[in-house]
């Protein structure tokens, strides 16, 4: 699956070229977009028709955890599921991944985790449910970047922000160039 919008990034590039699709963040705030939607899809019905989502507290907790943990830099991971959110799979676990970035305005999973991580899910017959990162200073919402290399439409995008007194995370989807928030549950 190639994406016709790829940005011309060397990171990019070379993800491209080891054959491992790798995520990337930068911190520019992107308005969710909502109006000016002249972009109809075409592609069958996805994570974008979604309302609501839930994960357990315990998972929840890990992502929190785990961000605040990468601090200063972006965190990013993976999370695991019975069957594709859009179809009604429920996360299972998270798979935490290195920033291979290192840095406070983006990420980039390490390419050797992620392929770990993505034959672990194989083999025990898992998705990608959800993708998650997260944004030290600035909002929980989808930057230009995140939109940009927003491959897995079938996914949820979850990020968590540091930016206030409380972490919080939000669920997005993102496809077309849109972002489209899901409300994200916490389940006891
Ligand atoms: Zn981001």
């Amino acid at each position: 699956m190639t994406d016709p919008r790829r940005p011309p990034d060397e990171a990019w590039r070379e993800a491209a070229e080891s054959g491992t699709r790798l995520l990337e963040g930068r911190q520019e705030v992107v308005r969710p977009s909502g109006a000016g939607g002249q972009t109809e899809s075409a592609v069958p019905a996805h994570a974008s028709s979604l309302r609501s989502v839930a994960i357990s507290r315990s998972l929840h907790a890990e992502l929190l955890a785990w961000a605040l943990a990468c601090r200063p830099n972006e965190a990013c991971g993976l999370l695991a599921g019975d069957r594709p959110v859009a179809s009604g799979g429920r996360a299972t676990r998270f798979l935490a991944l290195r920033n291979a970035a290192e840095s406070p305005y983006r990420y980039l999973m390490d390419p050797q985790e992620q392929l770990g991580a993505m034959l672990d899910l194989d083999e025990g017959d898992e998705v990608v449910w959800g993708i998650f990162h997260s944004h030290v200073a600035s909002s929980a919402e989808p930057s230009v970047t995140d939109l940009g290399l927003a491959f897995y439409a079938d996914s949820l995008y979850l990020i968590c922000s540091l930016a206030d007194r409380e972490p919080h995370v939000r669920a997005w989807t993102l496809s077309d160039g849109q972002a489209n928030e899901v409300l994200l549950r916490i389940a006891d």
